[in-house]
């Protein structure tokens, strides 16, 4: 959604002039050092716009951080730790990161769960090997499995597109539609809606197959019974044999040092300790409704939890239409 976000700023807006200030005089201010934040900030850079990023934390990265809470010398992923989305995104992909500091590191599978007495559930990045082991589980589902993911390879482009690309997805739609017609969209909309459970039972007869989806569509916190838990779990079987479960060499931590180095190179200044706690908006150039100076018309981009979103939105000046200034950024805001 973010990425929506600034292609609207840089479509509607004219490309500013080139600025040497990015700290006193910035084109865009983006709240919240995350990893959306931060990319946001990056693409606005890359358009030419210079960006400030305020964060309220001491450090910048959000949920995706790592530091050393247990033992010295042992370094811990404090939210997120494994990273197939990022590895998939276009956008991620666009941006470079390696060049950036980032390098992905793979664990010998992607994943299994141990079963008593029985080969255990393995999903591997070799095709032959996760069908092997899901024939283990029952003859035939190896089979089933590899028809799955000769789907979701033909269709992956777009649909990955459609999924991370700014929305609404009208090309990567189009695409989707023509790679896999019709007929493939209702079945999409069909897994969409249905349950894990059920998705299982029609295409395969062991546990091991089970595992492997019940266990994907449980990290989005859905029950095998929840509607759209099917969708989840099989793009994440998919993307899992397709990309893996990278994780960055030094830690989650690493995706967020290599946005802000990048960011940086851009020009962006992010700074940390930084808690916006509204956002002045009005439709006049010159006053706020309090009669206050503003400075000029400033777009804002907030990059944090909608909870926050609508806090923060909930105290910003009514009968407005237009973001001015962000409360933090310059000081020019009234309190
Ligand atoms: C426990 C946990 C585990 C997860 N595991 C995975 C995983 O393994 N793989 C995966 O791909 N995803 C995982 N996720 C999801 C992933 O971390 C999030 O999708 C991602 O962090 C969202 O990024 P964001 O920038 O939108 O928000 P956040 O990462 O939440 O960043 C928002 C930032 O905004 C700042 N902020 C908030 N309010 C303000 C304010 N008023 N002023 C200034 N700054 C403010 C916050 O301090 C924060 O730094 C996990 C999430 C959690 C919580």
């Amino acid at each position: 959604m973010i990425t929506s976000a600034v292609d609207e700023l840089v479509a509607i807006s004219p490309r500013p002039e080139p600025r040497s200030a990015a700290v006193t005089d910035p084109d865009a201010v983006v709240i919240g050092a995350g990893p959306n934040g931060l990319v946001a900030a990056n693409r606005l850079a890359d358009a030419g716009w210079s960006v400030v990023v305020l964060e309220a934390n001491a450090v910048p990265g959000g949920a995706v951080r790592t530091a050393e809470v247990t033992a010295p010398g042992f370094r811990n992923d404090l939210f997120s730790a494994f990273f197939p989305f990022t590895a998939a995104s276009p956008v991620m992909g666009d941006l470079d990161l390696p060049a950036h500091g980032l390098t992905w590191t793979h664990a010998p599978a992607v994943l299994a769960h141990p079963l008593a007495g029985r080969a255990a559930a393995m999903l591997s990045r070799e095709l032959d090997a996760t069908v092997a082991g899901l024939d283990q589980g029952a003859d035939g589902d190896g089979e089933a499995f590899r028809r799955l993911f000769a789907d979701w390879t033909a269709m992956s482009r777009p649909f990955l597109d459609a999924l991370l690309r700014p929305f609404p997805p009208v090309r990567a739609g189009a695409a989707l539609t023509r790679t896999v017609g019709l007929t493939g969209l209702r079945e999409l909309t069909r897994l969409g809606l249905m349950p894990l459970r059920r998705f299982v039972q029609e295409h395969f007869v062991g546990d091991q197959a089970a595992l492997l989806f019940a266990g994907c569509a449980l990290h989005a916190d859905l029950t095998p019974e929840a509607s759209g838990s099917a969708l989840f779990g099989w793009l994440l079987v998919c993307l899992g044999q397709q990309v893996g479960f990278p994780v960055p060499v030094g830690g989650a931590g690493a995706i967020t040092d290599a946005l802000v180095s990048r960011a940086a190179h851009g020009g962006v200044d992010v700074r940390c300790g930084v808690r916006v706690d509204r956002i002045h908006v009005r439709t006049d150039q010159h006053h706020g409704s309090a009669g206050y100076p503003l400075p000029p018309l400033l777009p804002v981009l907030c990059a944090i939890q909608y909870e926050t979103r609508r806090e923060v939105a909930a105290r910003r000046v009514r009968d407005c239409t237009q973001v001015a200034c962000a409360a933090g950024w310059g000081g020019s805001a009234p309190s």
